[in-house]
Parts: C-alpha cells; sequence; structure tokens
C-alpha cells in the first residue's frame, strides 16, 4: 500500500469504516503502520488508540468486532478507507453507528417514499391523505389494492403500451410499499432474504 504515515508527525493517519453493504459510514479511527498491518494480518479492523495510547482491536471487550473486506489509501495517501462487515453495533452507546444512526440499507428516493408512507401511518387518524385513509381501512384493503395493481401489471405486460406498464408498475411498487409498512416491514427485510439466497 502506499499509504503516508508521515505525513502527521504523530505517524496516524485517520481511518474510516464503512459497512461493506450498507455502505453506511460506522465510525472513524486512527491507525499507525502496526495497528494496519495487525488489521491486515488478524482481518479485525485494529486502530491506534489515542486515549488508551495503545493498539485497540474494535471490539476486544464487547465482541463487536469489524471483520475486514478491504482497506484502501485515498488519492494523496494520508487517509484509509476500511470496508468491513460489523458484528454487531459500531458505537460503545450501543447504536449502530458513532453517529447514532441505524444501519439499513439505503435505497435512494425509495426509502425516502418507505418514510414518507411511515409518516402516514403514524398519523393516520389526523392525515388526510390517501395513503392514511388506506392504513385507516387495514391490511385487508391494502393487500386487495396490492392485488389490483399487480392484475393490472398483467394486463399491461401483454400490451405494447410502455407507458401505461410503467404506471401500473408504479401503482403496484407503491401499494406493496405499503402493505409492507402495514405488516410492521420494510423493503431492507425482503432484500435480506433475497441476499440471504443468494449461492
Ligand atoms: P470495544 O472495542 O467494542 O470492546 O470497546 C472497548 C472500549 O473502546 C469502549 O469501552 C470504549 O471506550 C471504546 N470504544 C468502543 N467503540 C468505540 C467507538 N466506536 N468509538 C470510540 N470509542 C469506542
Ligand atoms: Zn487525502
Ligand atoms: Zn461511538
Ligand atoms: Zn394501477
Amino acid at each position: 500500500m502506499k499509504i503516508d504515515f508521515n505525513k502527521n508527525a504523530n505517524g496516524l493517519v485517520p481511518a474510516i469504516v464503512q459497512d461493506n453493504e450498507t455502505k453506511n459510514v460506522l465510525m472513524l479511527g486512527y491507525m499507525n503502520q502496526e495497528a494496519l498491518d495487525t488489521t491486515l494480518v488478524t482481518r479485525k479492523v485494529t486502530f491506534f488508540s489515542r486515549t488508551k495510547n495503545r493498539l485497540w482491536t474494535k471490539g476486544e471487550e464487547s465482541r463487536n468486532f469489524l471483520e475486514l473486506i478491504s482497506v484502501t489509501e485515498d488519492c494523496d495517501n494520508d487517509a484509509l478507507l476500511v470496508k468491513v462487515k460489523p458484528v454487531g453495533p459500531t458505537c460503545h452507546t450501543g447504536l449502530d453507528t458513532c453517529w447514532q444512526e441505524t444501519n439499513n440499507q439505503e435505497f435512494g428516493f425509495l426509502s425516502k417514499l418507505e418514510k414518507t408512507i411511515k409518516d402516514r401511518k403514524e398519523k393516520a387518524e389526523s392525515e388526510k391523505s390517501y395513503v392514511a385513509s388506506l392504513f385507516e381501512k387495514g391490511i385487508n384493503k391494502i393487500a386487495q389494492k396490492v392485488g389490483e395493481e399487480a392484475v393490472e401489471v398483467v394486463i399491461e405486460s401483454k400490451d405494447s403500451n410502455d407507458d401505461l406498464f410503467l404506471n401500473e408498475s408504479a401503482d403496484l411498487l407503491f401499494h406493496y410499499l405499503i402493505l409492507l409498512q402495514a405488516k410492521g416491514f420494510q423493503l431492507n427485510d425482503v432484500v435480506k432474504v433475497l441476499q440471504s439466497r443468494e449461492k
């Protein structure tokens, strides 16, 4: 590796720890040459702790190790990106990340939409929205809507009108997200099942 530990007088470089799967940033630590070497040999992320003033393997007490996937230097060789598979919560507070975030997979716009749907569910009675009214009517009604939209997708797939097919697909996905939420699940729960099937 081309990382330069001599850019800082203390021989330390910042190491950004990222979940390889969700891409969330979990924590920031510092490494010296010995910490990096230890990390590469043990495959468990090891820092140089400035407070402990010694090598510190994350998880040495809590057993919440960060299993190494890869480590790379940045453009000017003065910072490291450490991709990991966390064994448990990364922060000593017990939360997933040191920025007090939940280490969920992000699905871009779909995650935003999922959050809006969740908000509507939480204040279903006071809201005058279509989504809120669906939650009021209950799971059976929502499931029925998913069924209807699925049939519409099937019908439009036989046709050559791309616009109608895409619109019905959007309806299906939208109502499916509502059904998931009504059941207390999120897209991530379904993705996890798909990932577990991967050979
Ligand atoms: P652990 O390495 O998880 O066994 O934690 C041992 C000690 O390291 C804790 O008691 C904290 O003082 C510190 N520590 C653990 N996790 C973090 C973290 N993500 N950032 C900073 N310090 C931490
Ligand atoms: Zn840099
Ligand atoms: Zn923390
Ligand atoms: Zn439709």
